[in-house]
């Protein structure tokens, strides 16, 4: 049995990075930039105006109380090709080009318009309330490095350099096969000794919230042998293979012995960790196996913390893990040393640090325990009983992480929107 840091680096050096696609901009957020961008263009285009206003020339109101005459206006989208003479000032709008000849915008605010003159009530400096051609984007800057997630800003930044297509990462297609003569389809109401497959469900819902396609989910398979085997041969067209069930030593458990059938090598079996511990993994070439425990808990807190950091890697990313953070345990947990154990944990506001406090059930059956935002506590597999007021990891789970209750801009009325972090 190895460990689960063991594990976690077994899962993140097998899985490598797919390959390139361009896609439409719009679908590109959240995607890794396949190589740098670079502007061909400077943004913006030329000198323009960052107010309503005047267009002048510095000298010109370089004291308070200049009087200048109106000789035009240039609303936006159009351009004065004529040069602006001393003395003179022209009416200018917010992103319209500044003429030749001026250099200096003078706000609404600051102007009295009096007929055919403006009176500037206060003195300028050259270049006031003008935005400089290239202060954004100078031509063959590099706007988004390669390995970069792309968001909307940068979006953004790509639309306004007029690439409607870019190169990204390709997302990792995945298959979702659930194992168990007991399990019947969500429309089929389970008769005795029978359960719905929650589990394709939650490990689908986990796939989308890491922002990858919905996965294909593939009919159930009973405990027999050969079925396994050859619905797995039919997932394994996918990058991932997400199976569920039939990995523990029970006579019924057979997708270790069908994923050898297929070719896959095993790079592990059982991990020293609660819940969780018959996780099964390995591959077939770039193609990544992972056989998850049946329990609805385990399936999803492996999910969490091995297939995520997987999928993550595969679609190019350099952040692959959960992110986490340190919480004071509300409680005693009672247990012994050997496994690291992924506490389910509510999480509240405390005084330094958020006070973690276990679900009622740690039992890996009970799936309300992950409901509702809750994190995991890593309680270390050398430690035994855990005493309330030690300081532990949490995990925040990004796939099931409910959205904070409070927003630090809601100041004191943070507090009465609920103690939930
Ligand atoms: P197994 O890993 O096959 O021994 O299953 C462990 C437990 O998880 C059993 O109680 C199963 O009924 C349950 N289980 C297995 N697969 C699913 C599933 N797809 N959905 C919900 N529960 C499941
Ligand atoms: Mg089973």
């Amino acid at each position: 049995m190895i460990s689960v840091g063991e594990a976690l680096r077994i899962v993140v050096e097998t899985a490598r990075p797919l390959g390139f696609e361009r896609v439409a901009l719009l679908d590109a957020c959240g995607r890794v930039a396949a190589e740098d961008m670079t502007s061909s263009r400077a943004v913006p285009a030329a000198d323009n105006s960052a107010m309503d206003g005047f267009a002048v020339r510095a000298e010109d109101v370089a004291e308070p109380g200049a009087r200048l005459r109106i000789v035009g206006s240039i609303p936006a989208g159009s351009v004065r090709g004529e040069s602006l003479a001393r003395g003179t000032a022209v009416k200018i709008f917010t992103g319209s080009v500044v003429p030749p000849g001026a250099d200096t915008v003078v706000r609404i605010e600051d102007a009295e318009t009096a007929g055919e003159h403006v009176t500037v009530t206060i003195a300028h400096p050259r270049g006031a309330n003008v935005r400089l051609a290239g202060e954004d984007i100078a031509v063959g800057a590099t706007v988004v490095h390669a390995g970069h997630e792309i968001g909307p800003a940068d979006v953004g930044v790509l639309a306004s350099l007029g690439r409607a297509a870019i190169a990204v990462h390709r997302q990792p297609r995945i298959a979702i096969l659930s194992t168990g003569a007991e399990l019947v389809e969500i429309d089929e109401a389970p008769g005795p000794g029978q359960v719905v497959n929650s589990n394709a469900y939650a490990l689908a819902a986990a796939v989308r919230e890491a922002g990858l396609p919905s996965p294909l989910i593939l009919p159930l398979v009973r405990d027999r042998f050969e079925d396994i085997r050859a619905r797995l041969e039919e997932a394994a067209e996918a990058d991932v293979v997400l199976s569920t069930g039939g990995v523990s030593v029970g006579e019924y458990d057979f997708v270790k012995e069908a994923l050898d059938a297929i070719g896959v090598e095993r790079l592990f079996w059982k991990v020293a960790q609660k819940p969780g511990k018959p996780l099964t993994f390995g591959h077939r070439g770039p193609r990544l196996f992972f056989g998850l425990p049946g329990n609805p808990v385990s399936a999803l807190v492996c999910f969490s913390v091995y297939v995520w950091p997987a999928l993550r890697r595969l679609a190019g990313h350099a952040r692959l893990h959960l992110p986490s953070e340190r919480a004071v345990l509300g409680a005693p947990v009672r247990r012994k040393p050997g496994l690291t154990e992924f506490l389910r944990v509510h999480l509240a506001r405390g005084e330094r640090l958020p006070v973690a406090t276990p679900f009622r059930s740690q039992s890996s059956g009970v799936l309300t325990g992950l409901a509702g935002g809750a994190g995991l506590l890593v309680a270390p597999a050398d430690r035994g009983a855990l005493e309330a007021g030690g300081e532990f990891d949490v995990l925040r789970p990004g796939p099931f992480a409910a959205a904070a209750s409070g927003s630090v801009l809601l100041g004191a009325t943070v507090a009465s929107h609920g103690e939930t972090c």
